[in-house]
């Protein structure tokens, strides 16, 4: 039987529970694994979604669920094979922690697609303890080397959490479809996701235009780097610039008009689906049809990207936006994620677990 030793967590015992504190066993670290005693954890769109079971068609909640997948520590044991990291390395740990590894996809580095799934952070089968995974809203983690990566120096490590999860998945479709100088981008909401995304693009040399719900958020998102704002609830501000974008990431988390932003995009433009949504949403195909345009979606994105991502953060001087909270409080933060009352992204002070 794998040895394993105590770990203090938070999570829920059912949809509908409070966030509470918890107990669960992490195994001990084996050869190849990295023991992180976790500093900072972030809150993902996906941490409610998960904890509320409303994925349950696709990905159904076991209980208890302790989520967080966007989690920076330091590194408190290594196993005698560890060649990456050393006691003392500030680490994170994103949305996996294994997968096949010998699949074509995790043979060139997307993980992310591993044939037979990559085993996610929490709420996925775990070989070595039995159960499920549990995430990042805990005070331990152990991850093989292989799905760890570094946090590089320059980069404040709170700051840095939601790097693993908001800033890799913006990061990943923002690269596969090669946006850069020259290109117009459309940013479709602007919570966790959304502000990296506008850091990212614009670092990488692109007009940014964001669509939001919420006026109040038209200056700030100036200030994180768009060039233009575009209230999606204003009909004619949503005319103003049909038909002129290349690439629009749509990251919002609940049901909306996908047809009202293909039409934003020009002829060969392409909409790049990262939120989700629990619902099935229509579409309207003549929106597609008529300006041969492309709807794609786009998962996480791999380790050896994950570690790209973050060094060009550390080189552009790239980092969340962040509300950092005691574990305490994250029932009222889930129900301000939910009326997109979030700048622009809450972090979980590990220490207020203790
Ligand atoms: P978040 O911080 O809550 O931000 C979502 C934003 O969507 C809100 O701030 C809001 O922006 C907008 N929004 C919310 N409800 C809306 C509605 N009814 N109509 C229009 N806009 C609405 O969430 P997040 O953490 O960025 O995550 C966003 C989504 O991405 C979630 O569904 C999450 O599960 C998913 N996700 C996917 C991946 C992946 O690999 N594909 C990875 C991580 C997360 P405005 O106020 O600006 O309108
Ligand atoms: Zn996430
Ligand atoms: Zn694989």
């Amino acid at each position: 039987m794998t040895k394993t030793f105590a770990s203090k967590a938070f999570g829920a015992a059912s949809p509908t529970a409070k966030l509470a504190p918890l107990s669960i066993q992490r195994r001990e670290p084996g050869p190849n694994d990295v023991h992180i005693e976790i500093l900072y954890c972030g809150v993902c769109h996906s941490d409610l979604h998960q904890v509320r079971d409303e994925w349950k068609s696709v990905m159904p909640t076991v209980y208890p669920c302790v989520p967080g997948h966007e989690i920076v520590g330091r590194v408190a044991r290594v196993g005698s094979d560890v060649k990456k990291f050393k006691v003392g390395d500030i680490a994170g740990v994103g949305c996996m922690v294994d997968s096949c590894r010998t699949c074509p996809q995790c043979k060139a580095g997307d993980e992310q697609y591993c044939a037979t799934m990559p085993t996610f952070t929490y709420n996925f089968p775990d070989k070595h303890v039995g159960g499920v995974t549990y995430g990042g809203y805990s005070d331990a983690i152990v991850v093989d080397e292989a799905f760890v990566v570094k946090v590089p120096a320059g980069i404040d490590p709170a700051r840095a959490a939601p790097l693993l999860c908001a800033g890799i998945t913006t990061y990943s479709p923002l690269r596969h479809w090669k946006v850069g100088p020259g290109h117009k981008v459309g940013v479709v909401g602007l919570g966790g996701l959304g502000h990296m995304a506008v850091k990212l693009a614009r670092a990488m040399g692109a007009h940014v235009v964001v669509f939001t719900t919420s006026e109040r958020k038209r200056a700030d998102a100036l200030k994180l780097g768009a060039h233009d704002v575009i209230l999606s609830t204003d009909a004619q501000a949503m005319q103003s610039q049909l038909g002129t974008f290349d690439f629009i990431l749509d990251t919002v988390s609940a049901p909306h008009d996908f047809n009202a932003y293909l039409e934003q995009l020009k002829l060969d433009g392409s909409m790049v689906l990262v939120g989700a949504p629990a619902e099935p949403v229509p579409l309207g195909v003549f929106s597609l049809i008529f300006k041969r345009r492309r709807l794609g979606g786009s998962a996480i994105g791999g380790i050896r990207e994950t570690q790209e991502m973050l060094d060009f953060c550390a080189k552009h001087g790239l980092a969340a936006d962040i509300e950092l909270i005691p574990a305490a409080k994250l029932d009222e933060c889930f129900a301000r994620m939910v009326k997109g009352d979030v700048k622009y992204r809450f972090v979980i002070d590990i220490a207020s677990l203790k």
